[in-house]
């Protein structure tokens, strides 16, 4: 790497593994062995379509295999390239050790842009793809199980799940080869929010511990908080929506690819994500001020900067411009190396990635495990559950008969508490609780190290340590 060039994504998440190793006590070598990239699998394939043939190049990476399956998304992007999908499947393994998924890390990547084909087509190329990762054991639900990312979602997973079942008709457990399906596919409650919501639930837990938004420099709690969003796709858009019908908080700004949109009262995220779909951008949207230059508003004074788009956002350009006090990476890798040391000096407190949308992969762990039992979560105990707190309620009336005016009980209990809990809120309590420990595994080691200044090498201090006790318990 020369002085003044920025690294490559993959050069960043190595730059900030050894930035953590450099302060931890591994064995000689193993410290490589966990860094680096086990292999990554190039495909080129030729799909027939508008009378021509038509190559496309993908990625599998498989990052670590300390755990397996391997886990982690595949992307449609233009800009797919071996650096990323390495950089990607890197960071899944650290993720998947941070919130104690069993997993190792992987990443897929197929390089074209899925706007300019039609459905029909994309099935194709989707089948296509898949067929040559499956033949090779870079789908399979013991082995690599995929996840939707950039540019995918349900409809491409559902593609992905059919095409490996057609190849392995009598593999019982062949819809647990792929998590981010639809429910008719296989899918979970709550998957689709999954990533947005950890988001929202990585800042509830910051917001319950004063010592750490003091550090940010902030103060209360979520309630009015400025919060600018940059992307408003799977991710942003469910954070966003969380964090303002929930929570309180102003979504003072949108970012997107063809400009960004401003209101210092807070925007309509429901709205200007309607507006996004019918128009494929932010521009013409009435009830904001629309500005061209998307990238300056990264820098406009907020209390939370939420980068949901893609890695590099935030670089050694304009790092030094941004005002925010709280940055949330729902991103993977939004903000590079060297932008990080700038932040860090700034005092810019940073909930990093491999944490903040590790929400995504919980979920799809619960989707796996779900496949794998053949069971949906709760068909077992919702009704049973509902019995017992009905006896409860039935003596609670038998009491308010009883006091009469004295005491009653209170408007709602009732409903609430007779309902027993379905699948969506038993996703929602485990991703919940998920986030929450995770949180606080990484800010007992920033608070009680002297050595470790920010969350993100925290994370890291935490995740490596697992995989090394997994690999010294399991051998190489
Ligand atoms: P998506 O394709 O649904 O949304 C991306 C959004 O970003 C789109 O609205 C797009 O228009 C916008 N965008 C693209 N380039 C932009 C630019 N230059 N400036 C501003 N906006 C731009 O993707 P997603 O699934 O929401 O993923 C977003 C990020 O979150 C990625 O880094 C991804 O790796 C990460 N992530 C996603 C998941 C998941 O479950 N989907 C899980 C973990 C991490």
């Amino acid at each position: 790497m020369t002085e003044n060039r920025e690294p490559t994504f993959r050069e960043s998440v190595d730059l900030m593994f050894n930035r953590a190793v450099s302060i931890m006590d591994l064995p000689p070598g193993l410290e490589e062995k966990i860094r680096v990239c086990n292999a990554t699998y190039t495909v080129r394939f030729g799909v027939r379509l508008r009378g021509r043939i038509q190559t496309f190049t993908g990625y599998r990476s498989v990052h670590s295999e300390h755990m397996e399956p391997v886990k982690g998304g595949i992307r449609y992007a233009l800009a797919v390239n071996q650096d990323e999908v390495e950089a990607l499947a890197a960071l899944m393994t650290y993720k998947c050790a941070l919130v104690e998924a069993p997993f190792g890390g992987s990443k897929g990547g197929l390089c074209l842009d899925p706007s300019q084909y039609e459905e029909h087509e994309l099935e194709q190329i989707t089948r296509r793809f898949a067929y040559e990762l499956a033949k090779r054991d870079l789908i399979d639900p013991s082995q690599n199980v995929p996840a939707p990312d950039m540019g995918t979602g349900e409809r491409e997973m559902a593609w992905i799940a059919d095409q490996y079942r057609r190849m392995n008709t009598s593999d019982i457990n062949a819809s647990g080869c792929v998590t981010g399906k639809p429910i008719h596919a296989g899918g979970i409650h709550g998957r689709v929010e999954a990533t947005g919501r950890g988001v929202q639930y990585a800042l509830q837990e910051f917001f319950r511990h004063p010592e750490d938004i003091e550090k940010a420099g902030l103060e209360g709690t979520l309630e009015g908080k400025r919060v600018i969003v940059q992307g408003l796709g799977n991710v942003g858009y469910h954070a966003a929506k969380f964090l303002s019908q929930e929570d309180g908080a102003r979504i003072v700004a949108v970012v997107e690819r063809d400009g960004a949109l401003i209101d210092d009262m807070g925007l309509d995220v429901e709205a200007v994500r309607n507006w996004i779909s019918a128009h494929h951008g932010v521009s013409g949207y009435a009830d904001a001020k629309y500005v061209a230059d998307g990238a300056k508003v990264l820098e406009m004074e907020c209390d939370i900067l939420i980068p949901a788009a893609l890695e590099g956002v935030i670089n050694v350009s304009n790092a030094d411009a941004v005002q925010a006090r709280l940055i949330i990476e729902a991103a993977n890798g939004p903000i590079t190396a060297g932008a990080d040391e700038i932040l860090r000096r700034k005092g810019v407190v940073i909930i990093p990635d491999l944490y903040a949308n590790a929400g995504g992969v919980t979920v799809s762990y619960f989707e796996w495990v779900k496949n794998l039992s053949h069971i949906r979560f709760g068909r077992m105990q919702r009704r049973q559950e509902e019995a017992r707190h009905q006896l409860l309620v039935n003596e609670l009336e038998r009491l308010d008969r009883y006091l009469g005016d004295s005491w009653s009980m209170t408007p709602h209990f009732k409903e609430k508490y007779l309902r027993g809990a379905g699948e969506l809120e038993l996703v929602r309590s485990g991703l919940d609780d998920t986030m929450r420990i995770a949180y606080q595994s990484m800010r007992e080691v920033w608070h009680a190290r002297d050595d470790v200044t920010d969350l993100r090498t925290a994370a890291y201090l935490v995740a490596i340590d697992r995989v090394a006790l997994s690999y010294r318990e399991k051998g190489l």
